[in-house]
């Protein structure tokens, strides 16, 4: 579902059918201590860009709400695992490298 920042998100949720206002991170909600969510957070969050990167189905994201101190710095912690390898995945958007070999990246030949 488009999120009000504008980006396709699987864990926005919104109803807005006869007079309803619901608005929902499903993300936020299910990961443990996800704090107050609101929709000004999608703005600033990793999320769509994560999963227009990694398609990788062992990949599990968590989201935490980072307050930040009045209103700065306000935003979403991104954290993921990976279900197969068993470990934290540093860099979601690349993935661990279990699945998908990450690219190796050759030295500059030198002439
Ligand atoms: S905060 Fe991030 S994960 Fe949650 S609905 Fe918005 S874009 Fe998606």
């Amino acid at each position: 579902m488009r999120t009000p920042a504008g980006s396709d998100c699987p864990f926005y949720h919104a109803d807005f059918h006869r007079g309803r206002q619901l608005q929902e991170c499903r993300l936020v909600a299910r990961t443990p201590g996800g704090g107050r969510w609101g929709p000004d957070l999608c703005g600033r969050c990793r999320v769509p860009a994560i999963q227009r990167a990694n398609a990788c189905t062992h990949l599990v994201l968590q989201a935490r709400v980072r307050q930040g101190v009045l209103g700065l710095g306000r935003g979403i912690d991104i954290s993921a695992t990976c279900v197969r390898s068993g470990g934290p995945v540093p860099a979601p958007e690349v993935g661990c490298g279990l699945c998908h070999s990450l690219p190796l990246i050759e030295p500059e030949s030198r002439s």
